[in-house]
């Protein structure tokens, strides 16, 4: 897509800190990191949003979720079981869709958004 963002991400035309690279997908950092970890990972193939996938992607769709919990791990977010049991970290998932959900870039991509606390509800 000509006038795309993230397209031109993926093509190498504007800068980014690329965190994760595959035949399919890429990953990297928000511009405007809404918390410590956050992190953007999309395909590589241009679709809008996630209303606008078909079934011929659900095997991509799965691709870019798997992709959380090892970009997670890889950037010190992932949920950690500590010596007396109890868990921290952790992170937040979000996938904006349309308007109404907040989209403002319609490359559909993943937040990937996590470190340590504060930064709850700032998406
Ligand atoms: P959306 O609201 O889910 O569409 O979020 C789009 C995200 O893309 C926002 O968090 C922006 O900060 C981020 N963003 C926009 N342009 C760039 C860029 O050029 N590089 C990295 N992140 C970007």
């Amino acid at each position: 897509m000509d006038n795309c963002i993230f397209c031109k991400i993926v093509a190498k035309q504007i800068p980014s800190t690329i965190v994760y690279e595959d035949e399919s997908l890429l990953a990297f950092k928000d511009i405007h990191p809404a918390a410590p970890v956050h992190l953007l990972i999309i395909p590589k193939k241009h679709i809008d949003t996630l209303s606008s996938a078909q079934s011929e992607h659900t095997e991509l769709l799965g691709k870019m979720l798997a992709l959380v919990p090892k970009l997670a791990t890889e950037h010190g977010c992932a949920p950690t079981v500590m010596a007396d049991g109890s868990l921290s970290g952790g992170y937040k998932t979000l996938i904006n869709t349309g308007p109404d959900g907040g989209q403002e870039v319609y490359h559909l991509h993943t937040h990937l958004i996590g470190g340590p606390q504060p930064w709850r509800g700032q998406r």
